[in-house]
């Protein structure tokens, strides 16, 4: 066993429609600072010479882009919104660096609702086109993955659902309203966090930033940054706002933590 490094690149942290937001007028989507230009919400785990992409943005292919990501390993779906898979078919040209279909990870519920809105992916209806070749596989508990635990963390999310993934003393939590105490158990003795925190205003499916912050030291994260930001937030203004150990994310941010791989 050796300890190695987690790095985490946030390939998006904005809300679903984006920042800025088409038809908006505001200060912060005129903003010139490069904090505040955020793509739809996603996050890349690398370890090991494995990338490991969390949901499939609406800026999939747009991140890629920026990021010169070559290529993608599995995929771990936190919840079926579209701004979370509808990129899906931007996963094509990583097939060509994979043997066989990249795995997709996700609840028996979010599988099922794959097959349903992606039969030409997900079922033997279509057998030709280019499309990406996709493995579901659905996840009740912890999994392995290239030598590493992921712990899916179950999530409210308004009257809705969804999953944060912890590796290590790392743990991701888009989308959410509210962690329920058994998956507080599953995040103890993580140091980095990477949480949901929408606007200042509340809202009712999105912990707002001062739930988001209360979440964080209840969870006792030491570094925690906030991501699926909407609009209202200036990164540069209301940064200074936050308390030690908070930061708002941004496109492009990376994120190491050591880790043991298992690896030898
Ligand atoms: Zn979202
Ligand atoms: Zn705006
Ligand atoms: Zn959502």
């Amino acid at each position: 066993m050796t300890d190695d490094f987690l790095t985490i690149t946030i390939l998006g942290s904005g809300g679903s429609p984006g920042v800025p937001m088409p038809g908006c007028d505001c200060a912060v989507c005129n903003s010139d600072d490069p904090h505040d230009q955020r793509t739809r919400c996603s996050a890349l785990l690398s370890y090991g010479g494995h990338n490991l992409l969390i949901d499939m943005a609406t800026d999939l292919r747009q991140q890629s882009l920026r990021e010169k990501l070559m290529k993608i390993d599995a995929v771990l779906l936190t919840h079926i919104h579209a701004d979370h898979l509808h990129g899906i078919d931007d996963l094509r040209p990583f097939n060509r660096h994979v043997e066989g279909p990249i795995p997709i990870y996700a609840c028996p519920a979010d599988i099922a609702h794959l097959r349903r809105v992606f039969p030409y992916i997900f079922t033997d209806l279509v057998k030709e086109g280019y499309r990406p070749r996709l493995e579901a596989r659905s996840f009740s508990g912890p999994f392995r993955l290239f030598g590493l635990q992921v712990q899916p963390i179950p999530l409210r999310h308004g009257n809705g659902s969804s999953y944060g993934f912890r590796v290590g003393p790392f743990a991701y939590l888009t989308d959410c309203s509210e962690i329920p105490e058994l998956s507080l158990k599953l995040l103890a003795g993580v140091t980095t966090l990477v949480i949901d925190g929408l606007r200042f205003r509340p809202h009712i499916t999105h912990f707002n930033i001062p739930e988001a912050i209360a979440e964080a030291a209840r969870i006792g994260a030491g570094q925690t940054w906030l991501t699926h930001l909407n609009h209202e937030i200036s990164h540069q203004r209301h940064g200074r706002q936050l308390p030690p150990g908070v930061a708002f994310a941004y496109d492009g941010l990376k994120i190491q933590v050591p880790i043991n791989t298992g690896f030898s």
